[in-house]
């Protein structure tokens, strides 16, 4: 009826969804002209080897900031980023800033940390970014065993097929690779069985409240003897408090990562850091 169609045709242009669709195509604007004139702030997150008190490595996350916008989340332009089949670019510019904060390490300091970088469900499923990572370290003169590729892993989920190739490939290239956000959603010990990663990251969201869980450290107790024994290094995500940090390091877990030690940090803030390496307050 003509009162149907009027409602169908309200509810089309209603001002949230006008809203959203003009937000959509804001945003795809943002990311393409930050991706021409390399906009994306790329920052480094330190993650920490518990036994030494040092810095075992960074992860590089992805920024963008909009002066109309304000700070932009990943959370937000990474799936935009895929639909619009941008997200390669993307990663390939979170690659190169990797590779030049590496270069600055190793000039400055002798160093060479690794830097574990994301990567999402379909590039991992595709595999083409690797070849171009590849080649960008090829132009960098730089070993594959500086970047671990971290994936999450409802990743796993869409193409079986395909993250077991390109996982075993990556490995045979000499690329570490690391399951992202484990412990939430889906998890899976089958995941653990049919791919193999070099690391197991345990997300925040599973380590909150850990302190008064006897189950949760329990479940995480079994966890890290199983990753111990599938040769696989375990990392505690998102420690914020002495508390969590304690309880993570009584179960054994030698690295972790979160606002305890430090934030994500723009490169030359992550230097500087690495420079007084023992400055990290905790
Ligand atoms: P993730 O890979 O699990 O990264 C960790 C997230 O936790 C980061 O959020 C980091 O800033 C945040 N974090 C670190 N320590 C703490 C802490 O102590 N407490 C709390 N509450 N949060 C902490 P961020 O940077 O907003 O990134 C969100 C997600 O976006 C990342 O989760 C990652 O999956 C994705 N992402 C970021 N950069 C990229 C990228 O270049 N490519 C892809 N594909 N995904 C990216
Ligand atoms: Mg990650
Ligand atoms: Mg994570």
């Amino acid at each position: 009826s003509a009162k149907a169609h009027g409602k169908m045709r309200f509810e089309f242009f209603s001002p949230q969804l006008e809203h959203s669709e003009q937000a959509r195509l804001a945003l795809d604007n943002l990311i393409s002209k930050a991706l021409d004139k390399d906009e994306f702030i790329i920052c480094f997150q330190p993650i920490i080897d518990l036994r030494t008190r040092r810095l075992a490595g960074f992860e590089a996350l992805a920024r963008l900031y909009s002066g109309q916008h304000g700070w932009i989340s990943p959370l937000e332009f990474v799936p935009a980023a895929e639909k619009r089949g941008m997200i390669d670019h993307i990663t390939l510019l979170v690659a190169s800033h990797a590779c030049e904060f590496v270069k600055a390490l190793e000039e400055k300091y002798h160093l060479q940390p690794s830097v574990s970088i994301n990567i999402t469900a379909g590039q991992l499923a595709v595999g083409k970014v690797f070849d171009k990572i590849n080649q960008l370290l090829v132009e960098f003169g730089m070993s594959r065993n500086i970047f671990e590729f971290e994936v999450t892993e409802s990743a796993l989920f869409e193409n079986r097929k395909g993250c077991a190739v390109t996982l075993d490939k990556l490995r045979n290239q000499g690329f570490r690779v690391s399951l992202d956000n484990f412990g939430v959603g889906y998890s899976s010990l089958s995941h653990l069985k049919k791919f193999s990663f070099n690391t197991l990251k345990i997300d925040r969201s599973f380590l909150r409240d850990l302190h008064d869980d006897e189950a949760g450290q329990a479940i995480l107790s079994s966890i890290i003897a199983m990753a111990r024994k599938m040769d696989m290094a375990v990392v505690a995500e998102g420690i914020e408090t002495m508390q969590q940090l304690e309880v993570v390091e009584s179960l054994g877990i030698h690295l972790a990562q979160g606002y305890l030690f430090s934030p994500p940090l723009p490169a030359e803030a992550a230097l500087a850091l690495y420079e007084q390496d023992a400055a990290i307050r905790y």
